[in-house]
């Protein structure tokens, strides 16, 4: 099953008289429960695909699916619904909310999507648990190391269940053994609750848990390679 289909996605930024092409037309079907990661040099367009998949910006032209579902057809009340409840994101810089404790970061979108203050502190510290920060859960951003961070902002991601889980260079902040525990921890969530995850990187220790990897270069997509045909060096 697909639950991310692109169609031809282009992406022009207007900066004065000048036009930035930072999608040039690319088609992408992403398919349930895999593991993908988007390869590619600094400003070859992958934050800008994050964000027309996720919603948080619109193709100059082009389609995005999300389950079949064409999201320029949302209206606003619908595009909240998909942000809160399909999709969970990541980013670089963690992106907590500073004066909250983690356990209020992570239980804050289950308060959006509507369940009780109880249901979403049990299953706040049940995922806070699940990533190793269960005695961490009073703790505001400021007083957790960046990885620690991180593991909040995933749990956060995971809240309500999201079909997807996109991660922006979630290692990039990171020392390398950090980064790894993160990847290890998402590809974890991966294969315990079959989320699809896409994360964006240029960070060649993602490789390994990808069942797939595509290479973006300006703005398009350069090629694909499953995982069997990866040379893996570890
Ligand atoms: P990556 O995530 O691969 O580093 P980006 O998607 O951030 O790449 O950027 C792709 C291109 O689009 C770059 O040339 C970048 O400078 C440009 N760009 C990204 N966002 C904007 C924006 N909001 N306004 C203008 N140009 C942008
Ligand atoms: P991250 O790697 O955490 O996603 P980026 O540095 O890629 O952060 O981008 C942060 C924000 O700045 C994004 O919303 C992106 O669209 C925007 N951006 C990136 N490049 C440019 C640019 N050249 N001009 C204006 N905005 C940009």
């Amino acid at each position: 099953r697909t639950v991310v289909r692109t169609q031809q996605v282009k992406k022009i930024y207007l900066m004065g008289e000048i036009e930035v092409h930072a999608l040039r037309g690319v088609d992408m079907e992403i398919y349930t429960g895999e593991y993908l990661s988007i390869m590619g040099p600094s400003g070859s367009g992958k934050s800008t695909f994050f964000n027309m998949v996720g919603g948080l910006d619109k193709p100059t032209e082009g389609k995005v699916y999300i389950d079949e579902v064409d999201v320029a057809q949302l209206d606003a009340y619908e595009l909240a619904w998909l942000r809160c409840r399909k999709i969970g994101y990541i980013f670089q810089s963690f992106n907590l909310i500073p004066v909250m404790t983690a356990l209020e970061n992570v239980t804050l979108p289950m308060v959006f999507a509507g369940l009780t203050s109880d249901e979403a502190r049990d299953k706040g510290m049940e995922l806070l648990g699940k990533v190793g920060l269960g005695e961490r859960y009073s703790h505001k951003p400021y007083e957790l190391s960046g990885g620690q961070q991180q593991r909040v902002a995933v749990a956060r991601a995971l809240a309500n269940d999201p079909a997807v889980v996109l991660a922006d260079e979630p290692t990039g902040n990171l020392d390398l053994r950090t980064g790894t525990e993160i990847i290890e921890l998402l590809k974890e969530m991966n294969e315990n609750s079959g989320v699809t995850v896409i994360s964006a990187t240029h960070d060649h220790k993602m490789l390994s848990v990808s069942d797939r990897v595509v290479w973006i270069k300006d703005g398009q997509v350069d090629h694909v390679r499953k995982r069997e045909e990866l040379d893996i060096e570890v």
